[in-house]
């Protein structure tokens, strides 16, 4: 084997990557168990944002007849999710995860010294995609009750709204989100990827604005995390560009595929384990006086460091997200997955405990 010097392998690699972080995810059943010597089946996990119900049992059935010898062929998901979202086809676009669809979108719009607007804190893949265009990611703290700002700074390219927002849970109005749009020529995408946990979403005003994205996913509310399936609904324009820049077969698999359009012909599952994390979300917010949330989660400040307070939970085989990865947070915030009533029950005792 030939060995190359550092300067070498510097000379090669895009110099933006020295300015990247890679993405914190939560912490997985296998990672705790190997590091506490804990039992896998004991270990309950919220710390990201998983839905505990799963998807609907026809997910399983039509996943056992998929074809894996054959590419994926995606037309009956994008009816199927037309049918969800009440817009046509033309304006639909699908990826592997709302993370693969929110990559293609930035090859669309973002090039070298271009700026996003990203109010803070919330979700960290916005800012990696952004670095990695080689553009700059303009942070802004949100304010007071965690309110974005009021406006997008003139020479923005695309900004990024989130709502519910990872991890704070709050939700954006219709008329802030207006305001933002009217004032701005930048692309603006809305996250909506928790959407089917809150009261209201705002997926309409893409028939309004020609500048404006709303991404969804399948992986919070129907269950399906693990097959990496997420889509947005877009203005035809955007769309259009979007086929042309997404990779083959948009990087979704033959699974994902059947197992999303089997869980979206199942709405009523879907509705309840909605309406039972809702109503068990109300329950915990109550019980630890976390801030109000319309998410699958649950955003709770501590008063001691967020690092060992979350450990404490690790060591008794709780999985729950430390906030201090996100841009913004601070150290004393954490981020609580609403669990199955059970587990919900078993993180309040050692909440009360801790
Ligand atoms: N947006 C937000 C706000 C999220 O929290 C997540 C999941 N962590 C995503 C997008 C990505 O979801 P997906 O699993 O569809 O890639």
């Amino acid at each position: 084997m030939s060995s190359h010097s550092e300067s070498w392998r510097r000379s090669l690699l895009r110099p933006v990557l020295s300015k990247l972080k890679p993405y914190v995810a939560g912490k997985g059943f296998l990672e705790i168990s190997r590091k506490y010597g804990l039992k896998p089946e004991t270990i309950i996990k919220l710390g990201s944002n998983e839905n505990p119900y799963g998807p609907s049992p026809k997910v399983a059935e039509a996943m056992a007849a998929v074809s894996p010898e054959r590419y994926p062929e995606p037309e009956e998901l994008i009816a199927g999710i037309a049918a969800y979202t009440g817009f046509p086809e033309e304006m639909i676009i699908i990826g592997a995860g709302m993370d693969g669809v929110m990559d293609t979108l930035t090859r669309l719009f973002l090039d070298t010294g271009d700026r996003t607007f990203i109010p803070t804190p919330t979700f960290s893949y916005y800012e990696i995609l952004t670095v990695t265009a080689g553009a700059t990611p303009v942070l802004s703290p949100r304010g007071s009750d965690f309110k974005a700002p009021e406006s997008i700074p003139p020479g923005t390219k695309m900004a990024f709204l989130c709502s519910p927002n990872n991890p704070t849970g709050n939700v954006i109005s219709e008329d802030e989100v207006c305001a933002l749009l009217d004032s701005t020529e930048a692309i603006v995408f809305l996250d909506e990827a928790y959407v089917e946990f809150a009261d209201k979403s705002l997926i309409r005003l893409v028939e309004q604005y020609d500048n404006l994205i709303v991404g969804r996913t399948l992986s919070k509310a129907f269950g399906l995390a693990g097959m990496r399936l997420g889509y947005a609904i877009a203005p035809e324009w955007i769309a259009d560009q979007y086929r042309r820049a997404a990779p083959p077969f948009y990087a979704i698999s033959c699974a994902s595929v059947a197992a999303g359009t089997a869980a979206l012909s199942d709405l009523p599952f879907m509705r309840r384990a909605a309406e039972k994390i809702r109503s068990e979300r109300e329950r915990l917010q109550k019980a630890t006086g976390a801030h109000p949330s319309q998410a699958n989660f649950l955003y709770l400040e501590t008063s001691q460091d967020s690092r060992e307070y979350v450990e404490r939970f690790l060591s008794k085989g709780i999985i729950i997200r430390d906030c201090r990865s996100f841009w913004g947070a601070g150290e004393n915030h954490v981020r609580v997955t609403v669990g199955t009533p059970s587990e919900n029950d078993r993180f309040l005792s050692a909440f009360q405990e801790i």
